[in-house]
């Protein structure tokens, strides 16, 4: 009897359908490293994003619904090179999860995968520069989202075998159509070469590398630092008679430094997106890339021919 009843237990477990796998659960830091997964991963696995795309991510809140998310996280994506200095060390503390310390498989820096501008010989934050690691802007470039990606698919490869084939065919699928998008972008682009731009925070550089614009000035003396009136007046000195120069900022950069500047250049203002979702139009990674094209051009009317 007690044979029977052990086999009946033991064939009750082999064949009763075991629930699938839980899904990894990801946790993003900024809302292009989430969108970026969701190609990669799709409904494999579940993404927690840490900031809005309202918000500055050099500046976030380590609040307690974000702990907890990083608690369970598998997979950690972020910038990296500083850019979250502010507040992931203490995220990360508090949540408490080895997976996602450095050195584990699921401790991911972007910034690890690209070559980084303005990488300085010493790293000096006295003056409260927050690009002293070197410009962690790197997103603003659709081109280094393919090392992005490929460092992506690693980790998800790394942490669930079982998938692994299907996270790589995702890769090469979304790589053939990333390098076409960008040619198409590049095309776009070509009025904007060598088009003078006045930035509010340097969180352009990528972007201005790629397609090149010229940056004149920023309205921060040092990233992070607000003008003052004196350094505003020798900028404005330095700008003021260039021909169709236009003024970038993003969506969670609001000053009255760049009404006052606009005022006085009269020149355009224009809104870039600076992640997915920074502006209506920004819905997924390519619309994003397309709509900071098409404020530009439309900005700076080199785009009407
Ligand atoms: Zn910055």
């Amino acid at each position: 009897m007690l044979r029977y009843l052990s086999h009946t237990i033991f064939y009750l477990i082999v064949l009763l359908p075991l629930p699938s796998a839980a899904a990894l659960r990801v946790f993003a830091c900024e809302p292009e490293w989430a969108a970026l997964v969701g190609e990669l991963a799709g409904d494999k696995v579940k993404v927690d994003t840490a900031t809005r795309p309202s918000q500055d991510p050099h500046y976030v809140q380590a609040r307690p619904s974000l702990i907890s998310k990083v608690r369970r996280a598998d997979l950690l994506v972020c910038t990296g090179a500083g850019l979250e200095a502010g507040w992931l060390p203490l995220l990360l503390r508090k949540g408490n999860n080895k997976r996602i310390l450095a050195g584990h498989p699921g401790h991911l820096m972007i910034a690890d995968t690209v070559q980084l501008k303005e990488k300085p010989v010493e790293l000096d934050r006295s003056e409260g520069d927050v690009h002293a690691a070197g410009n962690p802007h790197l997103q603003t470039d659709p081109r280094n989202m393919l090392p992005a990606a490929a460092a992506i698919v690693d980790r998800l490869a790394q942490l669930d075998p079982d998938n692994a084939t299907a996270y790589r065919e995702n890769l090469a699928m979304f790589s053939d159509r990333w390098q076409e998008a960008v040619l198409e972008w590049q095309l776009m682009a070509i009025p904007l070469q060598g088009m003078p731009v006045v930035v509010y925070h340097r969180s352009w550089v990528y972007l201005q590398y790629w397609l090149g614009l010229k940056e004149v000035a920023s309205l921060e003396p040092k990233p992070g630092i607000p003008p003052g009136s004196r350094y505003l007046a020798d900028v404005l000195s330095r700008t003021q008679e260039l021909p169709g120069l236009v003024i970038i900022h993003s969506q969670y950069q609001e000053s009255k430094a760049i009404e006052w500047f606009s005022g006085k250049t009269g020149a355009p203002v224009v809104l870039l997106p600076s992640t997915v979702g920074g502006t209506p139009e920004a819905k997924d990674l390519f619309s994003w890339y397309e709509n900071i094209i098409s404020r530009l051009l439309k900005a700076s009317g080199r785009g009407d021919d």
